[in-house]
Order: C-alpha cells, then sequence, then structure tokens
C-alpha cells in the first residue's frame, strides 16, 4: 500500500528546452562526451565480438562507430546547438531525425536498411546523455509502488529495494525472470496488467496486490481496511514458518524429499542461508556472467562458485552452466533479430558453439568442486549428443587441472535440464549417461504446448498441469529411477504448493525454488502423505482436462494445509 511511481524509457523525443547563450560551450562538451562514451561502449563491443565470432560479424560496430566520427553528424550537432539555442540532446535527436527522412525518402533498399543503424547508434547516445540518470534505481526516494510498461531482470535485479513496496508492469508474464526475480526477492508484484501504464498517474495512491494479481487505484477506506487485515493475517503466517525452517522435510508416512532454493545473484545467497534450504538445486549463471560489459573470465567466476559453495556447506550446489538467448540476455549481440529466439540460440547451443568460453565455465566450476560439493548441469539440451560433446568438454578440462595440479572433484555429478519436450520424451535414452535429471517446468511447459511463457496472450494456454506436460515429467522421472538416478524439479511449479501433492506423488525426489517458498514448501511436504500422494498422481494421469489434475492435486493440499494457501 502506498503511492504509485510512473517510468518509462525507450527512444522517444528527449525533453527541449532552451539555453542561455553562456550555456552553449556546455551543451556542446556534453554533446562530445556523449559521442566519446558511445564510441567507447562500440568499441567494447566490437572486441569482445571479434574475440567470440571472428572479424566479419563484428563489422557492424566498426559503421557504427565511423557513423560517430563523420564530421557530417558531428558539425552539424554542434552548430545547431549554438544556433538553435537548444539542450544538446533535443538537437541531436532532431539532426539525426531529419537524416533519417532523408535516408527513408531514398528507394534504394540499401539506404532503407542503413536507417535501422542509425536509429541504433542515436539511441546509444541518447542513453548516454542521461548515464548518469540511468545508472541510478529507478525508483524515488520515498515508500513506492514502481509501475512500468516493462522491466528487464537487470532492472529488477538492480533496484533499490529498500524504497519499493512492490512493481506492476504492462508487459510480462508470471514465468518471466523479471517476475522470478521479484519472488527471489519477496517484492510483491502484479505483470500483465490490462491497464495502460499511461493512464496511470504518479503519486496517485494504491495497492498492489501480488496473490490477486491486481494494482487497485485510489482504493476506498473499506479496501484499505481489509487489506491492512490480509497482511496482518500474511505476516503471522511468515512468522510461524520462520521457526520450521530447520525441521527435517519428510512426509508423514516417512518419506524425505529434499527443498532447495534457485538462485540467480550472489546477493541472495543471505536470503537462501536464513530460509532453511538444504542446497542449491538451480544456480542460473547468466546473472553472472551476462550483467557486466564482458563476460568474467575463469578466475572471477571461479571465485563466485566457490563462494556459493563455501556458503551451502555440507549441503550441495547445482551450477547450471549459461543459459543465454531465449527471454534472457544474448551472449552477444547478434547481428540480426533471430525471428524465433525461444527456438534458436539458447542454453547449451550457445556454450557448445563457444567452445573457449564453455570450457572457461567448466574450468570454474570444477575448480569450485575441488572446495565445497558442486554439480554441474546443463540447460535446454534436446538430445543426447550435446550431453556427449559436453561432457566430453568436461574430461578435457579435468585433465588439463590434473596437468595443473588444481584439485577438483572427479566423481563431479552432470546432469541434465529436462526442459524440452525431445529430453523428456527420449529421458531413457539420456538417463545412462548423466546422473541425475532436473525438470524445468517453466520451458518445458511452454515447449510442450507451444505458448510463450512471457507472452500475456497465451498466458491462459500455459497450464502447469495440461495432461501432455503431467506424463512428460512421469515419463523423464519413470526413466530415471529405470536406470538409478534421481530427478528433481526447479521450475517455478516446484514452488507452488497446490502442485506439492501431484510433484510428490509423481516421485521428484527434490523440489528447488525460489528462497521465498522454501519454508511453506517444506511445511507443506511435512503435512503429506505419501502413499495418498501417489495414488492421486496414478489416478491423475487418466485425467482429460488440466483443471481436473489441477483440482485433485488442490483437493489433497486444501486438506493438509488451507491455511498455507495464497
Ligand atoms: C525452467 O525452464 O523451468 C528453468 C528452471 O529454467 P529458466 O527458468 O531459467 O529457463
Ligand atoms: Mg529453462
Amino acid at each position: 500500500m502506498g503511492p504509485v511511481h510512473v517510468v518509462a524509457r525507450g527512444f522517444s523525443a528527449p525533453e527541449v528546452f532552451e539555453i542561455d547563450a553562456s550555456e552553449i560551450p556546455h551543451e556542446q562538451a556534453r554533446f562530445r562526451l556523449a559521442v566519446e562514451l558511445t564510441k567507447k561502449q562500440l568499441a567494447e563491443l566490437q572486441t569482445r565480438l571479434e574475440h567470440l565470432a571472428g572479424d566479419n560479424q563484428s563489422e557492424i560496430f566498426e559503421a557504427h562507430i565511423m557513423m560517430l566520427e563523420d564530421p557530417a553528424v558531428i558539425d552539424r550537432v554542434i552548430n545547431a546547438i549554438a544556433m538553435r539555442s537548444q539542450n544538446a540532446e533535443y538537437v541531436f535527436y532532431a539532426v539525426m531525425q531529419t537524416f533519417l527522412e532523408g535516408m527513408r525518402r531514398i528507394p534504394d533498399p540499401y539506404f532503407r536498411e542503413r536507417t535501422a543503424d542509425i536509429e541504433d547508434v542515436s539511441q546509444r547516445v541518447l542513453r548516454n546523455f542521461t548515464a548518469d540518470v540511468d545508472s541510478r534505481p529507478l525508483g524515488p526516494d520515498e515508500s513506492h509502488i514502481l509501475v512500468a510498461y516493462d522491466l528487464t531482470p537487470s532492472d529488477t535485479a538492480s533496484m533499490d529495494r529498500r524504497q519499493l513496496l512492490g512493481f506492476a508492469t504492462e508487459q510480462g508474464s508470471v514465468n518471466s525472470h523479471t517476475a522470478i526475480l521479484a519472488r527471489a526477492f519477496g517484492i510483491p508484484a502484479v505483470v500483465g496488467l490490462s491497464c495502460s501504464v499511461i493512464d496511470v498517474t504518479t503519486l496517485s495512491s494504491a495497492i498492489l496486490d501480488g496473490y490477486a494479481g491486481k494494482l487497485i487505484l485510489h482504493p476506498a477506506p473499506a479496501t484499505l481496511e481489509h487489506y491492512r487485515r490480509l497482511h496482518a493475517e500474511k505476516e503471522k503466517i511468515r512468522c510461524a514458518l520462520e521457526a520450521t525452517r530447520d525441521v527435517s522435510t519428510e512426509t508423514v508416512d516417512g518419506h524425505h524429499l529434499t527443498v532447495s532454493a534457485n538462485i540467480e545473484l550472489l546477493e541472495e545467497l543471505e536470503l537462501v542461508t536464513h530460509s532453511g534450504a538444504k542446497g542449491i538445486g538451480l544456480y542460473r549463471t547468466e546473472f553472472l556472467l551476462l550483467n557486466g560489459s564482458d563476460i568474467p573470465n575463469e578466475a572471477v567466476q571461479a571465485a563466485a562458485y566457490t563462494r556459493v559453495a563455501r556458503a551451502m556447506m555440507p549441503h550441495s550446489v547445482i551450477i547450471r552452466t549459461l543459459d543465454a538467448g531465449g527471454d534472457k540476455l544474448p551472449v552477444e549481440p547478434l547481428t540480426e533479430p533471430e525471428p524465433n529466439p525461444f527456438l534458436g540460440w539458447r542454453g547449451i547451443r550457445v556454450s557448445l558453439a563457444r567452445p573457449a568460453m564453455f570450457r572457461e565455465q567448466l574450468r570454474a566450476i570444477l575448480r569450485a568442486s575441488g572446495v565445497g560439493k558442486v554439480s554441474v548441469m546443463f540447460p535446454l539440451v534436446s538430445g543426447l549428443s550435446e550431453v556427449e560433446r559436453a561432457r566430453d568438454l568436461i574430461r578435457r578440462c579435468m585433465d588439463e587441472l590434473d596437468h595443473e595440479g588444481v584439485p577438483f572433484d572427479r566423481q563431479l555429478p552432470v546432469g541434465v535440464m529436462v526442459e524440452v519436450p525431445s529430453a523428456a520424451v527420449c529421458a531413457d535414452l539420456l538417463a545412462p549417461h548423466v546422473d541425475f535429471f532436473s525438470i524445468g517446468t517453466n520451458d518445458l511447459i511452454q515447449y510442450t504446448v507451444a505458448a510463450d511463457r512471457v507472452n500475456p496472450h497465451v498466458a491462459d494456454l500455459y497450464r502447469p498441469t495440461h495432461p501432455a506436460v503431467i506424463r512428460l515429467i512421469k515419463h523423464t522421472i519413470e526413466a530415471g529411477i529405470q536406470h538409478g538416478i534421481w530427478t528433481g524439479i526447479c521450475g517455478e511449479m516446484a514452488g507452488d504448493i497446490r502442485l506439492t501433492p501431484l510433484l510428490i506423488g509423481l516421485g521428484a525426489k527434490e523440489l528447488s525454488v525460489g528462497p521465498q517458498r522454501v519454508a511453506r514448501v517444506g511445511q507443506a511436504i511435512r503435512s503429506l502423505n505419501h502413499a495418498e500422494c501417489s495414488a492421486m498422481a496414478a489416478d491423475v494421469l487418466r485425467q482429460t482436462r488440466s483443471y481436473d489434475i489441477l483440482n485433485q492435486s488442490l483437493d489433497i493440499a486444501r486438506k493438509s494445509y488451507a491455511y498455507l494457501l495464497d
């Protein structure tokens, strides 16, 4: 509950204002500075791309840099600032618009294509005028509910959480990484708002209800009162759960399940150790590797992985190798956008195509395995050959470290994420080659029912309890059992306590969930009877509708722990 703060970003016309004659040199200097900064960033991008992909691909940035060295552009802006007596960013914007207009009228397709390059460079320069503003956290200094058209995962990671009551975005869906991060930090959030952000005014008073997915503007006194009571009740349950964090997670009939945590950032470690999680079931390393301007080298990665492994001792940490692409950050700026990013250059495909980068990550993981209990797993595996190639690289890294006398775990457990339907269907073919399976339901659902996990228009089709999804989970777990390996679940489904009876019944051995969900899932497990869950899970395999499957699980959940359900 609190005032709203609306943020906007993107390539729109910057603010325009008159300047005094005495301010002209200052504005011209600001322009030169923004250009220099942009050139520097482009040169860095170029070097990074050369290193990763060779010369041809990096030429694009060469062309962008040349554009910023063209006197026709630079002098025109410098002169226009003096002539128009307007702020530098606006003059730059206006000059570039004139260029673009001119080029769009040339019938030659080559020139028309170049307009995209000019737009790209212009956007970078404009961002660099406000670099100091942009690097500040998004919201104001007082408590507020942030409302935005969209937020990137890195926006979410860098928010000043002390003043943030919660956020709401017009775009996005509950399974986007922005939403996953919000859950990890316990930030109330609503994504995919049905109203338009431009209709929301800063400083309106509001209630953000993350349970029901509502942003209530200008609430009536009775509504405020209702939410105050709800808040007090939730706090009571949260405190009671905290007291249970060291209690073992066994069902009432003595069946043990591990509840571990998913992390994205090292900052979350404290939350995880506090949550009572028995290990980390998914460490999403893309946030470490792709957040800066360069991929951190082996030593930096090894230090981060070692820190996580040490903090979690005596429990184990499953480090997932880089999962770039799709809805996440790309590993390198692609020269043209992919028509289908989710079906494109993602996950292990990128790592196998960039062996030098992959090798650094694997060596760093192996180094950490010499210090704590570490496993490795690969994202977006679609078939056996990818596993074989990755294992081959691990063997080579082990040989190298052996020669260098660096200690590591020779028995490092190697697992795959089962998140592509082909991997689930062929789980029996993969199982003999790995030590464990971890089912990534977020992607498994989207690929099975062909509904984008971040697209609110198809959110209704994205059903975790779709019979096809449940059958794939069942098949994977059984293939694992037949080959003597265990299967865990690390997608968002694992943290949804309406589904805990179903996942236990299907035979999952580990549930890896956001740190804020650990205690709740643990308490749900302690309230359930394994035999009853197994009977229900066998029964739902005959059900035809997702709704009925959900309800069968929910019936047991309600009977066993109604007070924990949202
Ligand atoms: C998943 O797909 O379920 C998963 C855990 O991985 P991510 O959400 O990072 O794609
Ligand atoms: Mg995934």
